[in-house]
């Protein structure tokens, strides 16, 4: 189920590169990145929040916006840092969740981060397509959305 590729926090782990790295077997291709199969898919919380949460922890909410403490500060901070580096929002994510429903928010994911060439989703962690581009990520492994 494609709902399922949502993680409690809000980030889709469609756009993770721990996720596409498992997807496209990138350690087959000459990388050395950690896999993972999604935050519900291997039923523990990413490290993203990790045993931070004791809601997510014992899976007591599927969304944070359930959570009395929406968005906490804890969620705060990691919103920031994705939106500074790896152009999402968490909050946002869960806000149109919340207002508009999981079906649409799926929707308006696809059409954001899809890859011109193949249609698949795209990195948020670096912004290509580790179909497509995976020669960038090759020849510099730290490559981030086109930035030095
Ligand atoms: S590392 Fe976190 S964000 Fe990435 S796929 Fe796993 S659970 Fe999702
Ligand atoms: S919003 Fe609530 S459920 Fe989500 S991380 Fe913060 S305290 Fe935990
Ligand atoms: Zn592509």
């Amino acid at each position: 189920m494609e709902e399922q590729m949502i993680a409690p926090c809000g980030m889709n782990c469609n756009l993770c590169i721990s996720y596409q790295a498992m997807r496209y077997n990138l350690n087959s291709k000459g990388f050395h990145r950690k896999y993972c199969s999604g935050c519900i898919p291997r039923g523990e919380n990413c490290t993203h929040m990790g045993d931070q949460c004791k809601q997510l922890a014992e899976a007591a909410i599927r969304f944070c916006f359930e959570c009395e403490s929406f968005p906490c500060k804890r969620l705060k901070t990691l919103d920031k840092r994705y939106r500074t580096k790896y152009r999402l929002s968490m909050i946002e994510n869960l806000e149109t969740m919340r207002d508009n429903s999981v079906e649409l928010f799926l929707k308006e994911e696809k059409a954001k981060w899809r890859c011109p060439e193949c249609g698949a989703f795209i990195c948020c962690h670096n912004g290509l397509c580790l179909q497509c581009n995976l020669d960038t990520l090759r020849k510099n492994r730290k490559y981030r959305w086109n930035e030095e």
